[in-house]
């Protein structure tokens, strides 16, 4: 099985150096005829409109739109899930191209700007539920998205209670607002059929082999039988024996 990964700009290596660690074959996507010959796809994080600018000149929308209707696992983190949404908010002046696929709307740079950037434990009960382990997991957010709203196939995995601390930073226009006051927090983890979207950056913790793992069991669409793409087993160990892992490359 060969997963491909866009690599024009981003994290890229990150998650080949994960699929490494698998033993599976990771394919640096560039040119559209690439997509023919892989099995699923990573969109990493990075900046979604320099990717969209980057994909625009290497002609590859169409081919990567292809590749999401195939049905074929697609996992964006953080700009790739921008770049995998319907719609996007807070984008530069002149919008972006997106891919789409994923019936939301996420907002860019939701929580503020570098400086904002932070980790998190999440509660992901749903996950816990089907695959069994914790029911937290941790979260790195760097510049990022969040999910304003979600359609009714998408299926929340995780979401993010925004701290008193918090609201003084993250988007204040019209739509996020009328979001954070209401419910007071963004979606951070989404599945619909076969696309899996996250706002944070699970190829930077040191659980990442068994989430890239879980992501590479998905199946088409049409099987019902297919398994979610995070997994949560032993993922949060650190937490409870007051450890970090020793893998983090930021924040230290
Ligand atoms: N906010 C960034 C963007 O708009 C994404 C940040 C990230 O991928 N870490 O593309």
């Amino acid at each position: 099985m060969a997963v491909g990964v866009l690599a024009l700009q981003g994290s890229f290596n990150e998650h080949m150096a994960a699929l490494r660690r698998l033993g599976v074959t990771g394919v640096e996507v560039r040119k559209p005829s690439q997509l023919e010959s892989i099995e699923a796809l990573i969109i990493p994080g990075g900046e979604s409109t320099t990717m969209a600018k980057l994909a625009n000149y290497h002609n590859l929308f169409p081919a990567l739109r292809n590749f999401v209707n195939s049905g074929k696992p697609v996992w964006g983190t953080c700009a790739g899930l921008i770049f995998l949404a319907n719609k996007a908010t807070g984008q530069k002046l002149g919008g972006q191209e997106l891919i789409g696929g994923l019936d939301c709307t996420v907002h860019r740079n939701f929580f503020g700007s570098q400086v904002q950037s932070f980790e998190t434990e999440l509660a992901v009960p749903k996950l816990a539920e089907q695959e069994g382990g914790s029911d937290r997991c941790r979260g790195v957010f760097i510049r990022a998205p969040a999910i304003l709203k979600a359609g009714p196939d998408v299926e929340v995995l995780a979401d993010y209670t925004i701290p008193l601390d918090k609201l003084g930073t993250v988007a204040s226009d019209s739509e996020a607002k009328a979001i954070t006051e209401s419910l007071g927090k963004v979606i951070v983890a989404v599945r619909q059929r076969n696309i899996l979207g996250t706002a944070f950056h699970p190829e930077l913790t040191s659980d990442i082999r068994c989430r890239h793992s879980y992501f590479l069991k998905m199946r088409k669409a049409s099987d019902e039988t297919n398994l979610l793409c995070l997994d949560l087993s032993n993922q949060n160990s650190y937490y409870h024996i007051g450890r970090r892992p020793s893998d983090l490359p930021i924040f230290e």
